[in-house]
């Protein structure tokens, strides 16, 4: 997630501290039992995993409405029984519960493979109990209806005119692992967001007026009268999102093989649009090159006037778009930092906020020496990988996970140097891949890339 103007900035001696980028992330360290070398074989690992989303819907003349099925099948990775799943509704966070004449936007019914269980921590979680305890390395699955209705707002799920955005619309489900389940609350701060890599297979029927960009590689074939379906495959992704609307469109293929296409309401600036085509190229082949290929083929830009900052989604971003273009580079970043090594968004943001704010200062060219000060932090207890619980509480002190994050990452390459930074970051996105990360497993790659003690450093710079 990110917001303001400066992203793009080339001056200044500091980051802008004023740049508060509304980018979003985070980690846990929830996992860390599972993956320690030597850890008890029974230690909960992160389940249910190998998860397959197939999903239909329909949407109403405008895309404001979605209705449906959708199946998710998945396996229990634990040595433990998995009883229950839970169902995260994260487009329900804003509205939660809804009230008697205006339900919550995401509602599900007609649960199949389980029993439904009540609606909880706000109405974003739904409890469904399996008919018997699946054992580990098992398979099984669930069903239910989905009905979607796009809020009012200019969103992440949300609508900007005749445009409908649909990010963490479609139901996931919830990560159970060593903390138990995940069952964050939804914030507004920041992101809550942790899920495992999936498969997704999602068919769209809209009126034909509509171009459909979603997460995944996308076709269309018609549909019925007036009507067009466009389907979506995507593999090994966390999320899955979609948006809606009469968009202009272009599609170029990067050096790297990569195809950029983007879709851009008729009054978004065309020299915002140029800059974004042209920096979301040139980003998504330089992060390939530093972290690791990008593997989904396709990346989709969704750029209006009116969105507040960047939003990312596996494959797809949506950006708000001035003549000085948008949070672009930040955005595909994400792609890696969140994406491809998944982290718990609401235990440590750090780890895809600040990782993907400082690959921006550096695509940028910005400068980050001596941009990092101890003044910016206002008690002991503030520390670059608090979770979305602190910073939820903290609104003010959020900007420190874009502005300090990415000084306190320069100031590691320049510890480390140059070319070892460049190894770490590759090495560690390698090691987990399609996985999920922690602040402790960061710590533990880069104490291992050099002879130095980083104890001092990570105390420094807040990182515990
Ligand atoms: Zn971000």
């Amino acid at each position: 997630m990110s917001s303001l103007p400066a992203w793009s900035s080339r001056t200044g001696r500091r980051l802008p501290a004023l740049l508060l980028a509304l980018l979003l992330g985070a980690s846990s360290t929830a996992a860390e039992a599972a993956t320690v070398p030597g850890a008890k074989a029974s230690a909960p690992v992160a389940t249910p995993d190998r998860l397959r989303y197939d999903v239909s819907l329909r949407a109403d003349a405008d895309g404001s409405r979605w209705t449906g099925r959708q199946r998710v099948s998945f396996r229990n990775a634990s040595d433990r029984p998995l009883r229950e799943v839970y169902v995260r509704l994260w487009g329900n966070g804003e509205d939660g519960c809804g009230t008697p004449g205006k339900p919550s936007p995401i509602r599900v019914s007609k649960v199949g493979g389980g029993t439904a269980g009540g609606l909880t921590v706000n109405c974003t979680a739904l409890r469904i109990g399996l008919p018997k305890p699946l054992a580990r390395g098992a398979r099984t699955a669930v069903a239910f209806d989905v009905s979607v209705t796009v809020p009012a707002r200019n969103n992440r799920f949300g609508r900007e005119g005749a445009f409908r955005f649909l990010g963490n619309a479609l139901p996931v489900l919830a990560v159970h692992d060593a903390k138990g389940w995940h069952l964050d609350p939804y914030v507004s701060t920041g992101e809550s967001f942790y899920s495992l890599a999936s498969e997704f297979r999602v068919r769209l029927d809209h009126p034909s007026a509509l171009k459909v960009p979603a997460t995944g590689r996308t076709w269309t074939r018609p549909g019925g009268h007036g009507r067009t379906i466009t389907r979506s495959v995507a593999h090994r992704v966390r999320d899955f999102a979609w948006a809606a609307g009469p968009f202009r469109t272009a599609t170029e293929t990067s050096p790297g093989g990569v195809r950029v296409k983007s879709y851009w309401s008729p009054g978004t600036s065309a020299g915002g649009v140029r800059l974004n085509r042209r920096d979301g190229v040139a980003a998504v082949d330089r992060f390939g090159k530093e972290f690791g290929r990008y593997p989904y083929g396709e990346i989709d830009l969704v750029m209006t006037s009116g969105f507040g900052g960047g939003r990312e989604y596996p494959g797809l971003v949506f950006l708000g778009t001035t003549e000085e273009g948008s949070a672009v580079v930040h955005e595909i970043a994400h792609q890696w930092w969140y994406g491809i090594v998944g982290n718990d968004e609401y235990a440590s943001p750090w780890l895809d906020e600040s990782f993907a704010q400082y690959a921006n200062a550096r695509f940028y060219g910005w400068d980050t020496r001596d941009c990092w000060s101890e003044d910016d932090w206002p008690s002991d207890r503030a520390a670059l990988t608090n979770s979305m619980a602190y910073w939820a509480a903290h609104p003010g002190e959020y900007h420190l996970v874009y502005t300090a994050g990415p000084c306190a990452l320069a100031d590691l390459e320049r510890t480390l140097g140059a070319g070892t930074m460049a190894r770490l970051l590759k090495r560690y996105a390698h090691d987990h891949w399609y996985g999920v990360s922690t602040t402790a497993d960061f710590k533990k790659a880069a104490q291992s890339v050099t002879a130095k003690d980083l104890t001092p450093f990570w105390k420094r710079h807040r990182i515990r």
